[in-house]
């Protein structure tokens, strides 16, 4: 809580470079307006602000500068995470299986903080890893979404998730829509449904036995 009474929480992006972490934290406007350079530790932190039914909250969202490509980040990147995304990209198998190691570094700086698995770029027609792959989340109790940050698909689900279980208010809404950058590309809501509705019929399934973290 700063001075201006607005709750903020440092929301930590993660996942493996080309994942698209920096577009879509970049389709925030004010955020994006907003946002200050960490030149010591090499991010970007987007301030974005979300309107609620209990007020006004910020994501105050930690974006690397590229480091993530060269492996591990410091853990001066995730000291003090109240909360964080964790992204892969659905057309590419490798970011997926990666995401266990991203999700093992965060959580040994942030014990106890909710996390939201994305797999993004769901407008590329060619996708790669499909709904009965992403158990991930549910070993470990993450929530997950697809989304197309170019598409601005899903934008606003992993925030509104996050902040219901920050706030502790289960029943929290977004009030008003947060400026975005327009569509880059479009997205053909009738395979979006079809992605939904695999999504669901995989929760049903049991899990995979393998002790392996994926
Ligand atoms: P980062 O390394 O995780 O920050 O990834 P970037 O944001 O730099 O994105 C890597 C590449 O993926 C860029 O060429 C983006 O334009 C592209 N990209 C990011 N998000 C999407 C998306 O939702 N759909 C598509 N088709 N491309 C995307
Ligand atoms: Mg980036």
């Amino acid at each position: 809580m700063a001075d201006d009474g607005i709750p903020k929480f440092k929301l930590v992006l993660v996942g493996d470079g080309g994942t698209g972490k920096t577009t879509f934290v970049k389709r925030h406007l004010s955020g994006e307006f907003e946002k200050k350079y960490i030149a010591t530790i090499g991010v970007e932190v987007h301030p974005l602000t979300f309107t609620t039914t209990k007020g006004k909250l910020v994501f105050n969202t930690w974006d690397t500068a590229g480091q993530e490509k060269f492996g591990g980040l410091r853990d001066g990147y995730y000291i003090q995470g109240k909360c964080a995304i964790i992204m892969f990209d659905v057309t590419s198998r490798i970011t997926y299986k990666n995401v266990p190691n991203w999700h093992r570094d965060l959580v040994r700086v942030c014990e106890n903080i909710p996390i939201v698995l994305c797999g993004n770029k769901v407008d590329i027609k060619e996708r790669k890893v499909k709904a009965k792959t992403i158990t991930f989340h549910r070993k470990k109790n993450l929530q997950y979404y697809d989304i197309s940050a170019k598409s601005n698909y899903n934008f606003e689900k992993p925030f509104l998730w996050l902040a219901r279980k920050l706030t502790g208010e289960p029943d929290l809404d977004f009030v008003e829509a947060p400026a975005l950058q327009p569509p880059e590309v479009q997205i053909d809501a009738n395979l979006m449904m079809q992605y939904n509705q695999e999504m669901e019929a995989a929760a049903a399934m049991p899990l995979p036995e393998e002790d392996d973290d994926l």
